[in-house]
């Protein structure tokens, strides 16, 4: 049995794509300069039409996280780490932390982006420490 996966939209393929390629992209807004995730149709601060897809470093810094020690589902293992990491280029994503005891788990732990593929559409970016 597999965990629920995130369903593919227009707006969040090139994303989903790109993961599946082992690259984590975000968009940037070509008026404003805005980098930003999730996607959207237009830049969440000028409101601007014109975004794009970039690829980022996948480097990030955990801004929050949260450790789930009861699963919502009996399909998820437990204890897991869920994150906010707060990507070098400036903008932040909730993931899972792996590869990384949740006693050891740390706000400002530096972190590195790591593809787990789930099935053939979805590659999931998981963050491990770096
Ligand atoms: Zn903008």
């Amino acid at each position: 049995m597999m965990i629920p996966l995130p369903a593919v939209t227009p707006i969040t393929a090139p994303f989903w794509e790109a993961c599946k390629r082992g690259v984590l992209q975000i968009q940037r807004c070509l008026n404003c300069g805005h980098k930003t995730l999730p996607p959207d149709v237009a830049c969440n601060r000028c409101l601007s039409p014109g975004v794009v897809w970039t690829p980022c470093s996948g480097l990030g810094t955990v801004k929050s996280f949260s450790i789930v020690h009861r699963a919502s589902q009996p399909v998820f293992k437990v204890p897991y780490i869920v994150a906010i990491v707060q990507l070098d280029e400036g903008c932040a994503l909730f993931t899972n932390l792996i590869h990384c005891d949740p006693d050891q788990v740390k706000i400002g732990m530096k972190v590195k982006v790591e593809f787990v593929s789930m099935s053939a559409e979805i590659t999931l970016p998981y963050f491990a420490p770096d």
